[in-house]
């Protein structure tokens, strides 16, 4: 951290600050300059900048240092890569999961498994728990889902991801899913994060729906400081003023998380637009940009799905898709 000083600030409102990030246990490197004198803060703590810049006499707080420690490429300089089921996010690796939003009945999962599976899907999605805005909705059928989605998965061979929404369901997921989902809106429950930290299972961590990707970034930082270092981030688009797509997708999250950080991310092209005509463009996008895998809604029916049919794919147009996918992610140096 670089403290710069006022032009006018005095030996002794200089050495107050010096006293501080002193006291704070870090080392205080001051150079004077014909203006300003600067102060460099070293340390291996954390230091929150506001504390400084409310001192007498400092002009401003530049962070040099990154928050990030475990998650960054200073700390594991090569990708890391999840396999799950034989499917790889990471590194050379664009892995596919896909299904539908909720897990409804066995025969709904059962058809849409062995649609995907016949298309080479090996891992499935579909929420047991559902995070609604109104409590009127379909709030998920509970175990009974993972029950479902466990069953017939195994049938065809399938992993499974689906969403744990707060600590006391963790024992539940342990025992039927495969890949712990972390919903945007839950993104920052810290005490989720906590207690997913200490599991030995990969955790799919989405971004919050206003959530910087730093602030996303500290989340996935969570996971790994308590221990758990399979970690899938996922852009699902983020909210802006616009309002004809679901959400605004950032693509340029992909590039920006892989130059910061070793872990793999893969992009939902389903709740980032809400619209199935957007979801294969924003798929080849994403994959054109180098992302990780994708995560993406397909309901057997979608006029008749209980929850986001306008941005299912029909399995057919999934199927085309994912072959499309294939050939693309050929040009960027993927196997997918
Ligand atoms: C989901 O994938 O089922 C979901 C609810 O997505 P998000 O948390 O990104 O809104
Ligand atoms: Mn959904």
């Amino acid at each position: 951290m670089l403290i710069v000083m006022q032009s006018n600030a005095t030996n002794e409102k200089i050495q107050k600050v010096i006293d501080f990030i002193k006291e704070k246990g870090f080392d205080a490197h001051v150079s004077k300059g014909a203006d300003h004198t600067v102060i460099g803060a070293v340390g291996r703590k954390v230091m929150d900048k506001r504390d400084i810049e409310l001192l007498d006499g400092v002009k401003e707080v530049i962070r040099i240092t990154s928050p990030y420690k475990l998650i960054s490429r200073v700390f594991k300089p090569e990708d890391t890569i999840i396999n799950v089921n034989g499917v790889k996010f990471g590194g050379g690796f664009s892995g596919m999961i896909a299904g539908p939003c909720t897990v409804e009945t066995y025969d709904q999962m059962d058809i849409t498994a062995k649609l995907l599976s016949e298309c080479g899907v090996k891992i499935l999605r579909g929420g047991a728990f559902k995070p609604r805005t109104s409590p009127y909705s379909f709030q998920g059928l509970g175990e009974e889902g993972l029950k479902i989605l466990r069953e017939v998965a195994d049938k065809y061979n399938m992993a499974v991801t689906s969403e744990v929404m707060e600590v006391s369901q963790i024992p539940l997921f342990l025992k039927y899913v495969d890949i712990l989902q972390v919903g945007a809106r839950n993104m920052q429950n810290f005490n989720l994060l906590k207690s997913l930290g200490e599991i030995r299972k990969p955790v799919l961590l989405k971004r919050g729906l206003s959530a910087t990707i730093e602030e996303w970034l500290m989340s996935a930082e969570y996971l790994l400081a308590g221990g758990n270092r399979e970690v899938i981030l996922c852009e699902r688009g983020i909210r802006t003023f616009e309002h004809i797509t679901r959400n605004t997708l950032d693509i340029s999250a992909i590039p920006v998380v892989q130059k910061i950080s070793h872990l793999p991310i893969v992009v939902d092209p389903s709740h980032a637009t809400g619209l199935r005509d957007k979801v294969a463009p924003m798929s080849k996008a994403a994959i054109a940009a180098g992302a990780d895998g994708l995560i993406i809604e397909v309901h057997h029916s979608p006029e008749t799905a209980v929850c986001d049919g306008a941005q299912s794919l029909y399995p057919e147009q999934f199927a085309e898709l994912y072959k499309e996918l294939k050939v693309l992610a050929k040009v960027v140096h993927k196997e997918f």
